[in-house]
Parts: structure tokens; C-alpha cells; sequence
């Protein structure tokens, strides 16, 4: 079995390896020939645990190649998959397709012999149907079925996520895709993985249900946070009180500084436009998208009342910038809000993340980047930890206290505990826990 992957970004390279890693052969293309051309040295071009590992594997293989040219990829594969990026599209919200339809032309030039297209990218409903049909007037005489395979693997879990999946589904109704399909997934009946065959449409709207359900479950417990600071509750046992219920569960029940990243900000926008074009509008997933941008945008709010009121003049200290831990993806992240809001308001900001600062200097100006976690602080008038990353789980408070000109911590994701640092003697601020 051959596969190309189009797109070699943090879906297309961890599939293409993690297929490689099954026993197939795959030939990852991406136009970025600097990405390529890392790949080839054996650099990875971001940041995910574990991929250097398994790439360098299977590259000494011989399974996993990586190249430019998506001709010679496509001519040679039985299935094409196509990861490319699907951002939201300027101006009005719709998730972008061109890169897909882009990519989908290019195939059809390419293809020789029965070739199963599936889309691994998240593509709003019909996108399957377009890319049929423009992949149908390239190439009346070619011999392809367009199959959906939407990808829900988390960036920082990438590899145990795509190879131990709590599900996988496949959107074709043609037996002979099916069974490409059935082929190329068939390590995973070793572990039971479900493997869910639907229609496309349907598969491609599970994506987006999901996305926008998991972005629901966060900003519901948001909201429940700032009600927790109103009445005197705890949000963290609030949560533990309802997720214990198997209809709830546990996860997604983090309050925080809203979600970020390269999923959800994006999709949650996508399903309502698609929703409200066909005139269903989704009104609980429009409130989620306008309650979330509002508390990305509220969160420098709460750092300078933390510092009584302004910020002007002061130095900020910022732990983590990326939309969660072990990744360095910074794409809508809540920093992107937070920092320039700060800086704007007269701080200073000092500011370190173990992988995401050279993303992050691209994005935000005028931020000191630091070299490690407690230079950050140095003469600091507030310690803000916007990124749970392990590494700022367990801090020298009595070093933390030394470099810091006042002891101030805002936690925006509820890593520590209000008793243990009223002891150490900070003034500590969280969202929805009681202040001691
Ligand atoms: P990415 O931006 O990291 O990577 C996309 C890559 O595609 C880039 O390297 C780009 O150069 C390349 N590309 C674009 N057009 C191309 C073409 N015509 N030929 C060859 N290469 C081309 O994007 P990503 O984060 O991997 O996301 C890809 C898709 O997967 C998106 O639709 C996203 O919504 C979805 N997805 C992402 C995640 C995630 O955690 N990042 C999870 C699930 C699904």
C-alpha cells in the first residue's frame, strides 16, 4: 500500500508517520521546500513529543520519504490524502478551502489507476462533493472515490492519539474505498479501535459537532467560574461534582483563560456560518464563539486588576505562551490577546515558554522574551502563568519571592492551590476559586 500525504504540517506529518509506523509506505509532500528539506536532515519542523523519534525510525525504514513534487507522490499511491490547512477565511469566517481545492487540482492531474482521495483536513460539509467534482472535470477518464477521514488527534498527544483513537470514522459509501480504508487502518483492530463507516456528508459534520461540542463544555464551565467568583463557590469542585456524572465527564471541564489554538477558534466559526447559509442556525455554538473572544480579551483585565488597577510603568512576568502545553502552536492562542493588551496598557512584558517563543516573536512586538522561568521574574511586579506547562508546576516560591518585586501571581489555569500560596505568602489570583 502507498500513501502521499499533501500538507506536512502537525496532521500530515504525524499521520504520514504514524502510517509509516503501521507498515505502509508513505511519501509526505509539502510546498514549504524549507519544511522539506528539515524533514530530510532529520529536523523536525515542530514541535511534538515523540515525532523525531518515530519519523528518524521509520525514515531509516525506508517506509516515510519526503518531497516537493506531489506528482510523482500521487502517480505512485493508492490512496492521497489531503492535510492541508483549512484556516478561516478573511473577512467573513467561512473556513478557507482554496489550499484543498488547490491541492485537489494538482492530484487530478497526477493520478494513474484507482486512487481513493481522502480528505484528512477539516472541511466544511460538501467539500467531499467539490472536490469530486473538480478532480471529475480535470480527469473524466480517471478512476477515484473521494472518501472523508477527518483527523481528531490533539497537538502534544499527536502520536498516542492517532494510533490509539477512541474512534475513526470514514465517510464513503463506495465498497471499493471502503476496503482501502478498512487496509490502511488495520493495525488499530488490534487494540478495537471502533471504525465508523458513514456517509460523507455525515463524516464531515462529525468533525465539526465535535469541535464545537468540546469548545461548548470549556466555555459552559467558564461561565460557571465567573459565577463561582459572584457567589463564593469553587469551580474546580463544582466541576469534579458534575463530571463525575458518566452523562458529563470529567474532561473539558478546566476553567481558563478561554480555548485557543489551531482548532477550535476556527471550527466553532466555520459550523455556524455553515449552519446559518443553510438556515439552521446554531445559536448555542454562536454564543460559545462571542463568549469565548469576549473572555480572551477580558483575561489582561483581570492581570491589572490583580495589580490594583493599572499596569502602566509596571513589569508583567509571563509563563507560557502557546494554547496549551507540550506544543508550539501559537495560532489563537489567548496570549495573542493578552500580551499586546498589556503592553498597550503601559507594562512591561518579560515573558518565557519552552517552545513556543519562536513562533511567538513573530506574532506579538515588543515583548522581552526571556531565557528560562525565573528570569522571567526578575524585578517583576506580577507573575502571570497563562500556559500550564509541567515545567511551571512546581516553582521555588521562596526563589519566585526573591526576584519578584511584589508577590503577585495571576494563575489563569487554576494550577495551584489559594491556601498553599496565601501561606507562601502571595497574593494569588485564579479564576473561579474563592480567594483565602
Ligand atoms: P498546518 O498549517 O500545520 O499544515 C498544513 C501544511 O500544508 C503546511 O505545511 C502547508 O505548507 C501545506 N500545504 C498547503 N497547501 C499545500 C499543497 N497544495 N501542497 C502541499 N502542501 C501544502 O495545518 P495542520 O494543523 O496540520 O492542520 C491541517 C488540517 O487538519 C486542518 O484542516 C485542521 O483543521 C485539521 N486538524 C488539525 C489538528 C491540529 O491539532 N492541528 C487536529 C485535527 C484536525
Amino acid at each position: 500500500m502507498h500513501v502521499a500525504m499533501i500538507g506536512t504540517g502537525y496532521v500530515g506529518l504525524v499521520s504520514g508517520a504514524c502510517f509509516s509506523e503501521f507498515g505502509v509506505s508513505v511519501v509526505c509532500v509539502d510546498k514549504d521546500s524549507k519544511k522539506i528539506e528539515m524533514l530530510e536532515n532529520g529536523i523536525m519542523p515542530i514541535f511534538e513529543p515523540g515525532l523525531d523519534d518515530l519519523v528518524n525510525t521509520n525514515v531509516k525504514a525506508g517506509r516515510l520519504t519526503f518531497t516537493t513534487d506531489l506528482g510523482e507522490a500521487v502517480k505512485a499511491a493508492d490512496a492521497v490524502f489531503i492535510a492541508v490547512g483549512t484556516p478561516t477565511r478573511r473577512g467573513d469566517g467561512h473556513a478557507d478551502l482554496s489550499y484543498v481545492y488547490a491541492a485537489a487540482k494538482e492530484i487530478a492531474e497526477n493520478i494513474s489507476g484507482y486512487t481513493v482521495i481522502v480528505t484528512k483536513s477539516t472541511v466544511p460539509v460538501g467539500t467531499g462533493d467539490e472536490v469530486e467534482r473538480i478532480i471529475r472535470e480535470a480527469r473524466p477518464d480517471a478512476e477515484f472515490d473521494v472518501v472523508s477521514n477527518p483527523e481528531f488527534l490533539r497537538e502534544g498527544s499527536a502520536i498516542a492519539d492517532f494510533t490509539h483513537p477512541d474512534r475513526v470514522v470514514i465517510g464513503t459509501q463506495s465498497p471499493r474505498a471502503q476496503d482501502v480504508m478498512r487496509e490502511l487502518y488495520r493495525p488499530l483492530s488490534l487494540i478495537e479501535a471502533p471504525i465508523l463507516f458513514v456517509s460523507r456528508t455525515s463524516s464531515e459534520l462529525i468533525k465539526y459537532a465535535a469541535n464545537t461540542f468540546l469548545a461548548t463544555k470549556i466555555t459552559f464551565i467558564n461561565e460557571i467560574a465567573d459565577l463561582c467568583e459572584k457567589v463564593g463557590a469553587d469551580v474546580h469542585h463544582v466541576a469534579k461534582g458534575i463530571g463525575l456524572d458518566g452523562r458529563i465527564g470529567k474532561k473539558f471541564l478546566h476553567a481558563g483563560p478561554g480555548y485557543g489554538g489551531s482548532c477550535f477558534p476556527k471550527d466553532t466559526l466555520a459550523l455556524v456560518h455553515t449552519a446559518q447559509d443553510v438556515g439552521s442556525p446554531l445559536r448555542i455554538i454562536e454564543a460559545v464563539v462571542d463568549i469565548n473572544d469576549k473572555r480572551k480579551k477580558a483575561m489582561a483585565g483581570r492581570i491589572i486588576n490583580a495589580c490594583g488597577g493599572s499596569v502602566a510603568g509596571k513589569t508583567v512576568a509571563v509563563l507560557g505562551v502557546t494554547f496549551k502545553p507540550n506544543t508550539d502552536d501559537m495560532r489563537d492562542a489567548p496570549s495573542l490577546d493578552i500580551l499586546p493588551a498589556l503592553i498597550n496598557a503601559g507594562a512591561r512584558v518579560q515573558a518565557f515558554d519552552p517552545e513556543g517563543m519562536k513562533e511567538a516573536k513573530e506574532m506579538i512586538d515588543g515583548v522581552v522574551w526571556c531565557d528560562d522561568t525565573y528570569a522571567t521574574m526578575v524585578n517583576a511586579d506580577v507573575l502571570v502563568i497563562i500556559t500550564e506547562w509541567n515545567a511551571f508546576r512546581s516553582l521555588d516560591w521562596a526563589r519566585v519571592k526573591s526576584l519578584l518585586s511584589s508577590p503577585i501571581l495571576v494563575d489563569l489555569r487554576n494550577i495551584y492551590e489559594a491556601h498553599e500560596m496565601a501561606e507562601a505568602g502571595f497574593d494569588y489570583h485564579c479564576i473561579g476559586r474563592p480567594k483565602v
